[in-house]
């Protein structure tokens, strides 16, 4: 049992994609979807006067699932889909989801989409049917990561690299106002 969170030194991300490529891999995700569990949202910030405006350098967000201790998808699901697992990771009982949306709508992160292959909604997991499954202690996006600003673990171990950067880095949470409590943080 673990409580499995992500933590991400943002900053130095190049937006090379290698990590969304990784995650449809491993998830028998199409390579040219536009809807799956992870992708990167470019901020950027402009300066100057209406007739001069100048974009500065842009910032790249690492946009998944916030893995929500107090989860609005869950609540939102009228027939019980949502349910957290043993370590924390909220996951489907696909067989129970008949895609009314309501998770979708109830997501404050647009974290869900809809699976037409199995005809669910899906998001990410955390890899846990396939690395987690096979024992394995890392995320296919964490693993392939060139800048290696994706931390993955557990939570609840104070040894952990993750509790580890936690403890030592300021760092904050997606939209708090939402009072989710996501389990992804990311350093400042
Ligand atoms: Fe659910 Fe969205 Fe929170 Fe993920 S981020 S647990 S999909 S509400
Ligand atoms: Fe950014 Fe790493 Fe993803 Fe590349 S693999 S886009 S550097 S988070």
């Amino acid at each position: 049992m673990a409580r499995y969170g992500m933590a991400f030194d943002y900053k130095l991300c190049i937006n090379c994609h290698a990590c969304e490529v990784a995650c449809k891999e491993e998830n028998g995700i199409d390579l040219g979807a536009k809807n799956h569990r992870l992708w990167i949202k470019e901020e950027f910030s402009v300066e100057g006067d209406f007739w001069n405006l100048k974009r500065k350098k842009a910032e790249f967000i690492q946009m998944q699932c916030q893995e929500c201790e107090d989860a609005p998808c869950l609540k939102a699901c009228p027939n019980g889909a949502i349910y957290k697992d043993v370590n924390g990771i909220v996951r489907l009982y696909k067989e129970k989801c008949d895609l009314t949306r309501a998770c979708l709508k109830a997501c404050p992160y647009d974290a869900r989409y809809v699976d037409q292959r199995h005809k669910v909604t899906d998001k990410c997991i955390f890899c846990a049917d396939t690395r987690l499954a096979r024992g394995e202690t890392t995320t296919a996006c964490q693993i392939t990561c060139p800048a290696k600003l994706r931390y993955f673990g557990d939570l609840d171990d104070p040894k952990s690299e993750i509790s580890q950067v936690l403890k030592q880095r300021e760092h904050f949470i997606l939209k708090p106002e939402a009072k989710t409590k996501p389990k992804l943080f990311y350093l400042k």
